[in-house]
């Protein structure tokens, strides 16, 4: 179980490394320490349930780190059956 979990997590770490590469978007948060609104993020982790993501980031002034928690709204997964009841998926 241990071990699946590691492999798991670097899959997440690569997959972060690709889009912080990509340059596209921003997705700066402020800084909690001293406002900055660029930083960088050097982890992320889904967490226990996969419907939050977890994010250790470095700001690029203060070099302080912080985690922010990215979070889906509730989105009832809703399977439709054939006679047309409907159950979370
Ligand atoms: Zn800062």
């Amino acid at each position: 179980m241990a071990e699946h979990d590691k492999e798991e997590l670097d899959e997440i770490a690569a997959h972060g490394n690709v889009e912080a590469g990509g340059g596209g978007r921003k997705a700066g948060v402020k800084c909690p320490f001293c406002g900055h609104l660029d930083d960088k993020v050097i982890d992320s982790r889904e967490g226990r349930t996969g419907d939050t993501i977890r994010r250790r980031r470095e700001c690029l002034k203060c070099e302080r780190r912080f985690t922010t928690y990215e979070r889906i709204d509730e989105i009832p997964y809703m399977v439709i059956k054939k006679d047309g009841r409907r159950e979370r998926f």
